[in-house]
């Protein structure tokens, strides 16, 4: 079995050996997401709904499953559509 990418407690990688890159110290709670969290109304919603908000993007699913949603646009239906495809990739083996 290959070895897999984990995280700690705190929610930084792990690299497989177990060896952690020491996080730098930000003012960063270490919980927090790496992408922060959109707060627009409606964005991230499931696309089986209609448009929550005028120019919001439908981002397809992945290929395994993953339901389309709605985006705002620009950065958020650009990390959806990065994650999708990384998806795609990933289970195309
Ligand atoms: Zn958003």
């Amino acid at each position: 079995m290959p070895p897999r990418l984990e995280r700690d407690a705190d929610g930084l990688w792990l690299s497989p050996k177990g060896k952690r890159k020491p996080a730098p110290k930000k003012d960063a709670v270490p919980s927090a997401p790496v992408i922060e969290a959109c707060h627009v109304d409606g964005c991230g919603t499931p696309a089986s709904g209609p448009r929550p908000a005028p120019g919001m993007v439908r981002v397809p699913g992945s290929k395994d499953g993953a339901a389309a949603h709605w985006y705002c646009p620009g950065r958020c239906a650009a990390i959806a559509r990065a994650r999708t495809d990384l998806r795609n990739v990933g289970g195309r083996r």
